[in-house]
């Protein structure tokens, strides 16, 4: 549970900085992350917003950035994880607020905070084809941009048009798909620090019927694939080039191998799931234990693909 606003708790000018610009009530002190990130474990973040305009993330970030706080955004935290000894600074939470979607003609347009499901399945209730394989993929606009989230031989760097953004400077900018410097899993988001408030994706017109069946059969794939009954914030791991992380890991024996409540999925080894009572701590230490068994067995280092804070 988020507790509200308690200024004993943190550094006072950090919360003076934020009243100036989101209403008290949006601020939450020592907010357990464990809710808010698919893992369901990890610990807290010393402070949290819940901003309701851009302008107000715009000004908060600024300002945080100016005085040297620490910040992160977060989406829907489906890449995410913080360590069981928190988070030394400021999540601002880019969420339900920023969540609209308007079809215009073959684009949409989405807000960061909008759910990437959601905007796939208004994307086929208006017939329009190309975001299919976004269909199961559980996170925000903001943060499939982001992590340039992909699945199936898609990926949103083959659908955005354009993306707005602010900068350390607070000013909003609309930058081109080709100048996101997108790769696997990557963009300039992370590497320039800039946070995505809305994005343009540019479809094609298609059968409504065959879009809805393409959606089914990858939904299909993934239940039989993928252990979406457990707690995980996805593949943990990034794909080496030429190979899979989940063979890797399983010809290194791990499938099913356990730390405390994190396990490799018996399912899928590209999965760390928490069976139940994981904390942060379990799950950074498989990660690491994973990391090494499969470097002695292949010689290939793996990456993580999930964003670790803290
Ligand atoms: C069951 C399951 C299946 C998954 N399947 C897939 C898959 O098929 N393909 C795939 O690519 N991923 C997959 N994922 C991972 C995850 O859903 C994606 O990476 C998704 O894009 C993350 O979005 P998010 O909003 O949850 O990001 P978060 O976890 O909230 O954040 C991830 C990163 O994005 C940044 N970010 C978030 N919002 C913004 C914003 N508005 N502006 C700037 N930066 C921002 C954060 O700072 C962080 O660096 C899966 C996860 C789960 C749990």
């Amino acid at each position: 549970m988020l507790n509200p606003g308690n200024p004993q708790s943190i550094d006072n000018t950090v919360l003076q900085i934020l009243e100036e610009v989101v209403p008290r009530n949006a601020i939450y002190t020592d907010a357990d992350m464990s809710g808010l990130t698919s893992f369901k474990a990890g610990g807290k973040a010393s402070v949290l917003v819940e901003p309701e305009t851009d302008e107000q993330i715009a000004i908060a970030a600024m300002r945080l950035f100016e005085k040297n706080v620490p910040f992160f955004i977060l989406g829907n935290g489906t890449n995410t994880l913080v360590k069981d000894t928190g988070y030394k600074g400021v999540v601002i939470h880019v969420g339900k607020k920023f969540n609209k979607t308007i079809v215009e003609g073959d684009r949409i347009i989405a807000y960061a905070g909008a759910s990437l499901s959601s905007v796939a399945r208004e994307a086929a209730n208006a017939g329009l084809k190309g975001m299919e394989f976004a269909a199961g993929i559980p996170g925000s606009v903001g943060g499939a941009v982001a992590m340039n989230a992909g699945a199936y031989g898609g990926e949103m760097k083959d659908i955005i048009e354009t993306v707005t953004v602010i900068g350390e400077n607070g000013e909003p900018r609309e930058i081109r798909a080709r100048d996101m410097a997108f790769g696997y899993r990557t963009s300039r988001i992370q590497n320039e620090k800039l946070i995505v408030t809305k994005v343009v994706i540019k479809l094609t017109r298609g059968d409504k019927n065959d879009i809805f069946v393409r959606m089914d059969e990858l939904a299909a794939l993934r239940r039989e694939k993928q252990p979406l009954e457990l707690p995980s914030a996805g593949s943990t791991f990034k794909r080496p080039e030429g190979n899979y992380a989940g063979k890797l890991i399983m010809e290194a024996g791990l499938r099913g191998y356990r730390i405390g409540g994190a396990e490799v999925s018996e399912k899928h080894c590209g999965f760390i799931v928490n069976t139940g009572n994981a904390t942060a701590t379990d799950i950074v230490n498989l990660m690491t234990y994973v990391m090494k068994t499969v470097f002695e067995k292949s010689g290939i280092m793996l990456e993580p693909e999930i964003v670790v804070l803290g």
